[in-house]
């Protein structure tokens, strides 16, 4: 299930604080396990106090079929979270890394490849 479309001014502006929340996510602070089920991930968030230098971590689970997520933001305001962008975001990116990896397989010119993944990378960065 697609993530729904902003219908009104205040689920947009949602949407462009989410979205840039999920490209400030840090991938070393922020870890994706399986669940068990296909497209159902449990998201852990690390977070370091700047005062205390505690770490401390939120788990959340994260269904990319359904377009839900476990935590508070999302219980609240429905539609889509930080967590739920930033794993769409993440899967996107390797399904297309994936595809890279595979007509590298199939080309046999290296130089293309090397383009391909230039261009690509460039359409990924976010
Ligand atoms: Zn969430």
């Amino acid at each position: 299930m697609p993530i729904p479309e902003p219908r009104t001014a205040p689920e947009a502006s949602r949407l462009i604080r989410c979205t840039e929340a999920a490209a400030r996510m840090d991938p070393l602070d922020v870890w994706l396990y399986p669940t068990g089920q296909a497209m159902r991930l449990e998201l852990e968030s690390f977070k370091t106090d700047e005062y205390t230098g505690e770490r401390t971590s939120r788990r959340y689970v994260v269904d990319l079929v359904k377009s839900t997520c476990t935590c508070p933001d999302f219980r609240k305001h429905g539609m889509f979270c930080k967590h739920l962008l930033y794993t769409e975001a993440v899967f996107k990116r390797a399904a297309a890394l994936d595809a890279l990896a595979k007509r590298a397989e199939e080309e046999e010119d290296g130089r293309l490849f090397m383009q391909n993944l230039h261009t690509e990378r460039s359409l990924l960065a976010c």
